[in-house]
């Protein structure tokens, strides 16, 4: 099994299908693990037909040994007897030699080997006083041999050996090891076909999901990847549909944006046009020229004001999690107010400064100060006259807590959750005069939730103001950077 991927480029690569990979190891693995039982099986029970085979073959030749030694005058006559007295031994051949080796007895009346000297190696380890037992397997018949020395008071005074057919066991050593072999085919069988069920069908969900990863490639966010079940793979489609869903947030935030700050571009170059082209075209006096003149450096100015808080927002967005530095609030409030207070004097404002409780926070001093500039200024700006802004830095548990009021024209209701969002003004006319373009709050919004902080805003309409900022407390003695 193998995808094809084809790339713009036309270069084409050929990929391995990792589930059919998975499948052979699969299949290998039980095939090894079958053979491992197989030959493990075959191997123990052949041990067990062994030993006991060995027990009551050695016990049988032991009895006969043992009866033979008792007799006074050891010879064919006598053996015979004894041997006769003691019933079916059920042995295929019995033979009963002197201590020489030279047979007494043999149970074959045909080819009969009494007289003469049967010196086979079980023969010969027996008047060696052992007991000896040989097995053999060949053609569905088991052949077992074996011998004993018959001892009279400790004295050799021959052996007996055993020879034995024993088709019926061979037989059902045979059909064990046969039906082993025949199991473990069979469960190979159903593992490979299993096995390719699984490789199938885990291969159409993977190829659902790369289908769709396909079209999102191509642009459409729109589209979700259908998993069913309730394995990883749907986990990852769920992941994936969620990811997909992201994007197209973030895609829908970006073109907003560019649409957005285009149409902000638009209008003070439009007046700038507009100006230019009526001092070229139109015979005027100069100090209308210099009135239209102004309002060009005006609309330039505002131009230069909106690019540098687009800017400060794009930097702001791409600043890494680590980048901040121990600063104290209330330095940073004094220089915000050094430079805010004669834009409040011209307005007629008055501004209270109740820094209490000064506390260090982790931020950048830079940001910190754009989120106290940008508070401070909208309260100027959209105050009354002779209105008031208070400022006032407290602790409320473990956070540093910056509280910026104003007795200005207030926010209405339905304004309160836009006024964050970038380019968003109540009043555009008063904020466009005003030089504002609906960044402030988007760059303090940004600032401080890249450094775990928190802003609310209470407000009244035609009352006033009050943007409520709070960050932890960096505490030296706990934390570390
Ligand atoms: P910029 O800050 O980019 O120069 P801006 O002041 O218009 O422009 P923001 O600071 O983001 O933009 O404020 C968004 C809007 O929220 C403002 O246009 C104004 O209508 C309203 N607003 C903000 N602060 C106050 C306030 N203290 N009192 C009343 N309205 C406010
Ligand atoms: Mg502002």
């Amino acid at each position: 099994m193998a995808i094809i991927s084809e790339k713009k480029n036309k270069s084409v690569r050929i990929y391995g299908s990792a589930q059919t990979r998975f499948a052979l190891i699969n299949v290998i693995i039980t095939l090894l693990v079958l053979m491992f039982l197989n030959v493990y099986t075959a191997e123990t029970s052949h041990m067990l037909f062994y030993q006991s085979k060995e027990t009551a073959m050695i016990e049988k030749c032991q009895l006969a040994a043992s009866e033979i030694s008792e007799l006074e005058i050891i010879n064919t006559a006598t053996v015979s007897d004894t041997i006769a007295r003691m019933g079916s031994l059920r042995v295929t051949r019995l033979i009963v030699t002197d201590q020489a080796g030279r047979s007494i007895y043999d149970s074959l009346t045909l080819n009969s080997t009494v007289g003469k000297y049967v010196l086979l190696p079980e023969i010969v380890q027996a008047l060696r006083v052992n007991d000896v037992f040989r097995w053999e397997y060949s053609n569905g018949t088991m052949r077992s041999f074996v011998a004993t020395p018959i001892l009279n008071y400790g004295t050799l005074s021959g052996c007996v050996y055993m020879m034995e057919y024993d088709i019926s066991q061979g037989v059902l050593m045979y059909s064990l090891l046969r039906n082993i072999l025949t199991i473990t085919l069979v469960l190979e069988i159903v593992v490979i076909i299993f096995s390719a069920i699984f490789a199938i069908a885990f291969s159409k969900r993977m190829r659902r999901i790369l289908a769709s990863m396909r079209i999102i490639r191509e642009g459409d966010y729109s589209h979700k990847v259908k998993m069913g079940g309730s394995d990883e793979l749907t986990v990852l489609g769920d992941e994936f549909n969620d990811l997909t869903d992201r994007l197209m947030i973030s895609e829908n935030k970006r073109r907003q944006f560019v649409s957005d700050a285009s149409h902000e571009l638009k209008t003070p170059l439009a007046s700038i046009k507009l100006l230019s082209d009526s001092i070229l075209q139109n015979d005027m006096d100069m100090e209308t020229v210099r009135e239209f003149v102004s309002d060009i450096g005006n609309e330039a100015d505002r131009l230069n004001r909106m690019s540098q808080k687009l800017l400060s927002l794009s930097r702001i967005e791409s600043q890494e999690d680590g980048d901040c530095e121990i600063v104290n609030i209330a330095p940073t409030v004094q220089r915000v107010l050094r430079m805010l207070s004669t834009i409040a004097e011209e307005n007629g404002i008055s501004i209270i400064p109740r820094l209490e409780q000064d506390s260090p926070i982790l931020i950048l001093e830079d940001d910190l100060y754009q989120i106290i500039f940008n508070l401070v200024e909208n309260g100027i700006k959209y105050n009354v006259p002779g209105g008031s802004l208070s400022i006032l830095l407290s602790r409320e548990e473990d956070n540093a807590v910056i509280k910026v009021a104003d007795t200005g024209v207030g926010i209405p209701d339905d304004a309160i959750g836009h006024i964050f969002e970038r380019f968003y003004r109540v009043d555009k006319a008063r904020s466009r005069k005003s030089g504002g373009s609906g960044l402030g709050l988007a760059i303090v919004r940004t600032i401080i939730q890249r450094n775990r902080g928190d802003i609310s805003v209470k407000t009244q309409l035609g009352k006033g103001t009050t943007f409520t900022v709070s960050f932890p407390i960096f505490d030296t003695e706990e934390d570390e950077i």
